[in-house]
């Protein structure tokens, strides 16, 4: 019974399983909160893959689930907002030798797609597009059956589409990208803004809100609340129906914290999408859902894309051929 071994490195949490055979529910899992300089990180995915390790039993591979921008054909990360000294840094190579083991590096939200896809909402789908909205906005492609990679593989970046061109700025540095707009920390910036301006709310005017915060008054009927996702929504749903316009999915799955808002979101999406998609044959049968794995795709998601690639290898397929 083969064993794989999965990492997700979160902005906030650390977490590693260990799966056996082809079963979806780890035999260990472990979580850490994430600690931000390279020696400490680096020294805690170590320790996490280390105290999850099957006693005295070989590991197939490990899937790494990385932040920002990461070259999964080579395995280095590019660049990771959240840990300021991984940039160019060769994690695929560094934990493939110290544990000499075969290793597998994505982006997270490529990762969580890959999950969603193999067991989660999506798992009959062959083309759909998974975007998961939290502190920021990320995405991922799941197109005639495979992972959508691009040239480097970099591709899947939804939540940096251009939705307002002189729009707030984003983390990223730039203008009216989708993350600016819809994330969590965008949607009460929002709202903070607009009770300065005299918004009537019952939301506490003056202090630092969260999403959450907004969500659970959205819910009992508050005006500016409700109209905070409601805005949320509505350029989410303008982006959504770009990425159906070029990409026609069958399915399009929303991740992360603010996705557990549900309704909230979803049917200010489902009203641009029916005025804004080119024709109604790309949402006729198109379906619009939330996320099933919550905090593990990431996990099962780079569990399943290390066995993935891992296969072609071992066949002496290129990856990411077919
Ligand atoms: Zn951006």
């Amino acid at each position: 019974m083969p064993y794989w071994i999965a990492v997700d490195i979160g902005g906030t949490t650390l977490r590693a399983a260990c799966f056996q055979d082809a079963n979806t529910s780890p035999i260990a899992i472990r979580k850490l909160p994430t600690v931000q300089n390279r020696l400490d990180m680096l020294e805690q995915v170590t320790g996490l893959i280390t105290s999850i390790w099957p006693a005295g039993e070989r590991v197939e591979a490990i899937g790494v689930s990385a932040p920002g921008p990461v070259d999964p054909y080579s395995g280095t990360i590019l660049w990771a907002p959240s840990i300021p000294e991984w940039v160019d840094y060769p994690l695929k190579q560094v934990l493939g030798d110290m544990f000499q083991t075969p290793t597998f590096v994505g982006n997270d939200a490529n990762m969580a797609a890959f999950g969603e896809w193999k067991h989660g909402s999506g798992c009959r789908e062959n083309d759909l597009i998974y975007l998961t909205i939290s502190t920021g906005i990320g995405g991922g492609l799941i197109m005639n059956g495979q992972l959508l990679l691009g040239k480097q593989g970099l591709a899947g970046e939804l939540g940096h589409t251009v939705v307002t061109p002189d729009g707030p700025l984003c983390s990223c540095g730039r203008r009216g990208h989708l993350e600016a707009l819809a994330s969590g920390p965008s949607i009460a910036r929002w709202t903070e803004t607009e009770l300065e301006r005299g918004a009537v709310s019952n939301l506490p005017k003056g202090v630092s809100l969260t999403s959450r915060q907004v969500a659970e008054a959205a819910v009992t009927g508050d005006p500016l609340a409700r109209a905070a996702f409601e805005r949320a929504g509505i350029y989410l749903g303008q982006a959504i129906a770009n990425f159906i316009n070029i990409f026609n999915p069958a399915m399009v799955i929303l991740g992360g914290g603010v996705s557990l808002t549900g309704e909230l979101l979803l049917s200010p999406i489902r009203s641009v999408l029916a005025s804004q998609v080119y024709s109604h044959h790309f949402t006729d049968s198109l379906k619009l859902t939330t996320a099933a794995l919550g905090d593990n795709a990431g996990l099962i998601g780079a569990w399943e894309f290390a066995k993935t690639i891992q296969m072609r290898e071992i066949k002496n397929i290129d990856f990411p051929g077919d």
